[in-house]
Order: C-alpha cells, then sequence, then structure tokens
C-alpha cells in the first residue's frame, strides 16, 4: 500500500491530471443545470438519499446540498487515510455529531452509551437529550452492562457507543479494541479528533465511525471549521441523507482548505509531536507543576496497537491549583490564550472555565486542569514562555517548597 504521507499529499487528486490542472478547481455552483424531468428526479431522489453521482441514475449534481466536487475531494482523501471505505464532511465537528445521533434517533435506537470523558459540546448534547436521544454515562469497562441493562428495562434500543481516545481535556486513553468487543452489535463511534489518522486509524480496531472536528488538526491553520466521519459504504449513505435533509454542509472553499490541510497534516503532526514529547517530559520535572498528563510519559498505559504515536496535546496542572492556573494562561506570551487546538501555533485553555464549562459539575474537569496544544514554534521558545508563565503566574509560589 503506498505510505501514508503520500496519501495525504495526493488523495482525492486523482483526477487533476486529466482536467489539466495542479490543484483542485473550486466549484461553487449552488445549483446545477438538469437536462429533462426524468434523468433530473432520478439525480434529485438518488442524491437526495444519501446515494453518489457514480449512480447511472444521476446525470446532474442537481443543488450543493446534495453534492459538492470540493467536498468530495475532501472525503475521499480523508477516507484513504482512516483506511474507511467513505468519509461524510459537514460544517463543524457538532454537525457531523449530530448527523450521526439523527441517524440512530431515526432508526428507532435512540439510546446512546457513552464514556466520559468526551469534548464538552459533545458531552452537552448527549447530556441535555436536545436531539431525542437518551444517554448512559458509564466507565470503559462498564459499556457491556450498560448495553445489557438498557435491553433488559426498555428493549434493544441502543444505537450507539461513544467514546473519545486520547479524550478532551483530560488525555485520558481508552482501550478501542476491548470497547468494540463489549459493544458487540452495536456499532462504536470514536472521536478521532486529538489522534488524526496519522496516529490513529480506530476502523482497523473494529469501530464503524471515526469522528474528527476537521477544525482541528485536520485544517491545521485555525481559520477553517469542518467535522468529519470516516465511515462504512452503508453509514455513509445514512449520514450523506441526514446532511442533505439538514444542512449541515461542508462548504466548498472550506472543503479545499481541509483538502490543503490534509497534505501537510503527517509533517504537522510529527513535527508538534516532538516537541510535546520534549515539553511533557519537562513539565513533568517542573517544581511548579502538580501533574502531567500525555500518553507518551511513563505512567500512561497505551493499549497495545493502538496508536502510532503520543500526540502533541499536553494536560497539566501548575501547582497551587485554580489561582495559579487562571494566572498562568494570562501570563502567556508566545503562547496564546484561547480554546481549540490542532494548529501551528501553540494555544493554552482551562477547560472548567471553557470548552467543558457546559458539563454537569460532577464530570467537569479539575479546577487546576489546563490543555496545552503545542504548535510548531522552535519548542525553546514555547518552554521559556511556559516556565516564564508558571514561575511569575503561581499566584503564592513563595509559600511553595521547591
Ligand atoms: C472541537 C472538538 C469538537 C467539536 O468540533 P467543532 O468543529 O468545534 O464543532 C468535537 N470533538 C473534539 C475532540 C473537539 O476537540
Amino acid at each position: 500500500m503506498t505510505h501514508p504521507d503520500t496519501m495525504a499529499v495526493h488523495g482525492g487528486r486523482e483526477d487533476l491530471a486529466a482536467l489539466g490542472v495542479h490543484v483542485p478547481p473550486i466549484d461553487l455552483s449552488s445549483t446545477y443545470p438538469v437536462t429533462d424531468l426524468g434523468s433530473g428526479g432520478d439525480s434529485y431522489e438518488t442524491l437526495a438519499t444519501g446515494g453518489r453521482p457514480e449512480d447511472e441514475r444521476v446525470s446532474s449534481l442537481v443543488y450543493q446540498r446534495l453534492w459538492n466536487p470540493n467536498v468530495d475531494r475532501f472525503e475521499r482523501a480523508l477516507a484513504d487515510l482512516e483506511h474507511a471505505e467513505e468519509a461524510v464532511a459537514f460544517a463543524s465537528g457538532m454537525a457531523a455529531f449530530t448527523a450521526s445521533l439523527i441517524a440512530c434517533v431515526s432508526a428507532g435506537t435512540p439510546h446512546v452509551v457513552a464514556v466520559r470523558p468526551l469534548y464538552g459540546g459533545s458531552d452537552h448534547l448527549l447530556a441535555t437529550g436536545l436531539l431525542g436521544t437518551e444517554v448512559t454515562w458509564t466507565g470503559a469497562d462498564g459499556v457491556a452492562g450498560a448495553i445489557s441493562a438498557r435491553r433488559e428495562a426498555q428493549g434493544d434500543d441502543t444505537g450507539l457507543v461513544v467514546i473519545e481516545t486520547p479524550a478532551n481535556p483530560s488525555l485520558d486513553l481508552v482501550d478501542v479494541r476491548a470497547v468494540v468487543e463489549a459493544a458487540g452489535d452495536v456499532p462504536v463511534l470514536v472521536d478521532n479528533t486529538f489522534a488524526t489518522p496519522v496516529l490513529q486509524q480506530p476502523l482497523d480496531l473494529g469501530v464503524a465511525l471515526s469522528m474528527h472536528s476537521a477544525t482541528k488538526y485536520l485544517g491545521g491553520h485555525g481559520d477553517v471549521m469542518g467535522g468529519v466521519i470516516a465511515t462504512t459504504a452503508s453509514w455513509a449513505r445514512r449520514l450523506r441523507q441526514v446532511r442533505a435533509l439538514t444542512g449541515g454542509l461542508l462548504h466548498p472553499m472550506a472543503a479545499y482548505q481541509l483538502h490543503r490541510g490534509l497534505q501537510t497534516l503527517p509533517v504537522r503532526v510529527r513535527a508538534q509531536q516532538e516537541s510535546a514529547r520534549q515539553l511533557a517530559a519537562w513539565l513533568s520535572e517542573h517544581e511548579l507543576v502538580e501533574q502531567v498528563s500525555y500518553p507518551g510519559l511513563d505512567d500512561a498505559v497505551v493499549p497495545e496497537g493502538q496508536m502510532h504515536g503520543p500526540g502533541a496535546m499536553i494536560a497539566f496542572s501548575p501547582r497551587g491549583g485554580f489561582d495559579s492556573a487562571a494566572e498562568l494562561v494570562t501570563r502567556c506570551e508566545l503562547i496564546t490564550h484561547a480554546v481549540s487546538l490542532g494548529g501551528v501555533d501553540t494555544l493554552i485553555q482551562h477547560p472548567a472555565s471553557l470548552t467543558h464549562r457546559p458539563v454537569e459539575e460532577r464530570a467537569r474537569p479539575g479546577e487546576d486542569l489546563l490543555r496545552l496544544s503545542v504548535g510548531l514554534e522552535d519548542v525553546e521558545d514555547i518552554r521559556a514562555d511556559l516556565d516564564r508563565a508558571l514561575r511569575g503566574g503561581a499566584s503564592g509560589c513563595e509559600t511553595i517548597e521547591p
């Protein structure tokens, strides 16, 4: 098989040479001409129910909400990297998650088993039941029990098991193969945003759906929002139908940017990961740091054969609790105090106050926890900024014994 680095550069571009162009042309058409009513209607029906233009009944793309060539290119490139049959892209990570939940509810299987921690928005969407889902929260070892308890109480209506590994924000790891086995017939969705397909291919581990906030590493430059799910052909059809009906579309310009982002994804992830390794090791020895969570540290329990590397996200707690954390983020100069992650520049944020604020209190991240997304700056510059912020920022640090 072609090396993933090569696939990242060339995926979804197979027909460019024949078109006589070097980069994908951007197609902004909101509508497409149809010839006669018969073939136009066939095209509409096929695409609106999740079909693809390769279907012989399709002679026109009809309407951008049903199909767009730039979105298709990005999807094909991402599917290859994820070892998936297909991928379906959306306006954001939350739109992607929404589509998978709506697919479950509309199939009469609204019960979701979810393992915390999840991204704050995903947690909140499940906790509110806004889309008609009913959630059972459990630990990774409680998945089989949660499914069978529901079956006894309510019947066979569990539609999805949702996990995130490495998890946002704590970097907790879940053994994907064990969860897949525990889930039995119930499909498993893994939020693969933190690992990216460079470091983890969940479909190889038996899951049905690998989801991304493409806003993060896939785009990689903090200038585009999107979401995507890599999956089987049959799930892709269901998700495209939901997308066509609910309209959570990825814009063609955003698809172009995300497709371009994939070309440098492996190089970015590896470079950012190398800096993160060094920073995590240094932080874990730092006198003003209480605790560090990073899959590359000695104390991390990484399920065998699951990840190709620890990634570039770090969670840590400065000594001195909430006050130290709150001061630290405002003292960073090179590092930007902002939510989001996975871009070329280093970001830091306080999950309990921001990304995970909507999470119910008992499941909210610790008040002292900070999340660091390591960027592409020189690692010594990042380290110097953090060190200064730690030393200047630890309120009452004079009272802490070194
Ligand atoms: C950001 C994020 C999301 C939500 O994605 P959006 O693109 O912001 O809608 C979902 N999961 C994880 C792990 C995230 O970091």
